[in-house]
């Protein structure tokens, strides 16, 4: 079953964004209350921008021979809620109100797995690259729609994943400003 298997969802979904279904995604708990974003960044292959990987990755449809690199992602099944491009165009691939499977084994201020109670944001770049003013821009906008749906997030609660596994993360990299988003 896909996560978006009712129309009841859309609430969930940014209206301003493509929608890309991803399966890897689980329901939240009941009792859960959404309070957090994580930042991170992706590109496949890394530094490389000009190419559909990451949704392809993301919904399972990527070709591990198309990339050296690739190999090493042959056993993972991740995905976020938002990818955003270096354009500022989004797209969506899992409904705020399903968890996305972006964070991993996290801790933060004795909480732990963020997935959990997060929404995840993938920004096209790398660690060592600076981030687009149409990314920061757009990121503005998303994060203000979703402070909306889901008033209990703080801007003391937006978090980068390096700040939740710093021992294994360290995205989105020093280049990225939370200064800008708040
Ligand atoms: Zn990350």
């Amino acid at each position: 079953m896909f996560c978006n298997d009712t129309l009841m969802m859309n609430k969930y979904i940014l209206k301003k964004s493509t929608y890309i279904e991803s399966e890897n995604c689980d329901d939240r708990s009941p009792d859960i209350i959404v309070d957090t974003i994580i930042i991170h960044c992706i590109s496949l292959p890394e530094k490389e921008y000009d190419n559909d990987y990451v949704i392809s990755f993301f919904t399972n449809k990527l070709n591990f021979n198309a990339h050296e690199s690739f190999t090493d992602l042959e056993d993972l099944k991740v995905s976020s809620h938002l990818f955003i491009r270096r354009s500022g165009e989004v797209i969506q691939f899992v409904p705020f109100n399903k968890k996305a499977w972006h964070a991993g084994k996290s801790r933060y201020k004795e909480r732990e797995n963020f997935n959990e109670f997060s929404i995840g944001i993938e920004l096209e770049g790398s660690v060592d690259d600076v981030y687009t003013d149409n990314q920061y821009d757009r990121l503005k906008i998303v994060i203000q729609e979703l402070k909306e749906l889901y008033p209990s997030i703080q801007d003391s609660n937006i978090l980068r994943h390096s700040d939740i596994a710093p021992d294994r993360k360290n995205d989105p990299g020093e280049h990225f400003s939370l200064d800008r988003i708040k």
